[in-house]
């Protein structure tokens, strides 16, 4: 049996939320496909923390929501749940911290009002071909296939996965020693008194002497904890080498050594601190993530390619669908970001071309995939930007 809708989304992270939400709203029948259970992408299951890109670069000036429509309500509900008024100004940038338990229940908050909208939990999205009037989609989910048809698609995936079963020609990926390396993170609560900068930098001399004398593994070295906008909570981020040249973020193998990485240096980290840090003494286990956080895998090819030059020089388009306002946060290795800033404390525009190729009408990208080089990637990444070129697929496909 064939299902029929008008847009099917392809991936329920940030950029195919916005994209779902936009939809249904513009009167559509719209499919939301995930393979998790839970809505977010990255930033529910990888429990990645915090909005960047939701607001004008320029933090000379009060903050200003960069891109109407979504990325603002989204950033509003989370502003209203985790009690902050205002986004914390980070050296030149602004960001909101976000709670990815909160985020999870305010996109179902979202999705559950919208009547032209239906979403397929713990399902695969595993072939795309063109057909007569638009698109047929398969679904894989616990054996069971199903088909489904739509005018159009829109690919939110992260991994451009529509564009590789179309054509190479389609699909790029940066080569393995320069993917933006991934990341695993994790939650720490009851971990008492206040932590600052000076807090900060003391629980770093005291991981460099655990790896020194062989208690902790060398990949603790970066580890960079945060606190949550709840007391006694902090989330803890290791950036991971996953075999420099060697890492395939496609390779089922590679990824499964990976979360096994991560689990061990975050448990070997608990285990240290607890042992050492009086502040950890009555702390938990950390809670894992659903999965490590993967930054970067494969992008589409469209009618225009997004370069670092372009957000660089604070480029506008005539038609351009959103904008961009992170600076380049490029991590090419587990040493941490280093950042490119645009020459101007203004945003970027992203024009059509990066979420369509003419050759594949009602087919578009959004999110992480879309149409750029891998220096724009380090910008465009970033969940507000992802929310804002999700929502503006959706509103090329309803044109469409
Ligand atoms: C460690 C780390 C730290 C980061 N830090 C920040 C930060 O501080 N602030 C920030 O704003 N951004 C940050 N980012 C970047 C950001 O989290 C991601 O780039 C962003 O979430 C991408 O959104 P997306 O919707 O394009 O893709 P994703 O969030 O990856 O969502 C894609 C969704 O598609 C689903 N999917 C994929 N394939 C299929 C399929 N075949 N069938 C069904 N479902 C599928 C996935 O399960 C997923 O839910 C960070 C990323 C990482 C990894």
């Amino acid at each position: 049996m064939k299902h029929e809708w008008d847009i099917i989304i392809a991936g329920g992270g940030s950029a195919g939320l916005a994209a779902a939400l936009t939809s249904a709203r513009g009167g559509a029948r719209t499919l939301l496909i995930e393979r998790q259970t839970k809505l977010g992408g990255m930033g529910t299951n990888a429990l990645v923390h915090t909005f960047c890109g939701l607001f004008h670069p320029d933090t000379n000036q009060p903050w200003a929501w960069l891109n109407p429509g979504i990325p603002q309500e989204i950033g509003e509900a989370m502003m209203t749940e985790t009690q902050q008024s205002e986004p914390d100004l980070m050296g030149r940038v602004y960001v909101l911290r976000q709670h990815p338990s909160l985020f999870a229940s305010i996109a179902d908050d979202l999705c559950a009002v919208e009547t032209q909208l239906t979403r397929l939990s713990g399902s695969e999205w595993a072939s795309l071909s063109q057909v007569a009037n638009g698109w047929q989609v398969e679904v894989l989910s616990r054996g069971l296939t199903q088909s489904h048809c739509s005018k159009a698609v829109i690919d939110t995936t992260g991994d451009a996965t529509g564009a590789r079963w179309l054509s190479p020609s389609l699909w790029t990926m940066a080569p393995p020693e320069k993917l933006y390396r991934p990341a695993y993170v994790c939650t720490f609560t009851k971990v008492t008194g206040e932590h600052g900068e000076g807090w900060r930098l003391a629980l770093g001399a005291l991981i460099v002497k655990g790896i020194r004398s062989k208690a902790l593994p060398e990949a603790t070295t970066g580890a960079a904890f945060r606190d949550s906008t709840f007391t006694e909570e902090l989330f803890m981020t290791i950036d991971l080498e996953a075999g420099q040249g060697q890492w395939d973020p496609f390779d089922p193998n590679k990824r499964a050594e990976l979360e096994a990485t991560g689990r061990f240096t975050a448990i070997s980290l608990w285990r240290y601190l607890r042992e050492h840090h009086a502040d950890f003494k009555n702390c938990p286990p950390p809670q894992f993530p659903a999965q490590a956080g993967i930054r970067e895998t494969a992008r589409y090819v469209g009618d225009e390619i997004l370069t670092g030059e372009d957000l660089a020089t604070n480029r506008r388009f005539k038609n351009e669908i959103a904008l961009a306002g992170w600076p380049m946060e490029k991590r090419e290795n587990a040493r941490g970001p280093k950042f490119r800033y645009f020459d101007q404390p203004k945003p970027a525009g992203i024009p059509a071309g990066c979420l369509r190729n003419r050759q594949y009408p009602g087919l578009f990208f959004a999110g992480r995939c879309l149409s750029a080089d891998h220096e724009a990637l380090a910008s465009v990444r970033v969940m507000g930007t992802c929310m804002a070129t999700g929502q503006a697929a959706a509103k090329m496909a309803l044109a469409f």
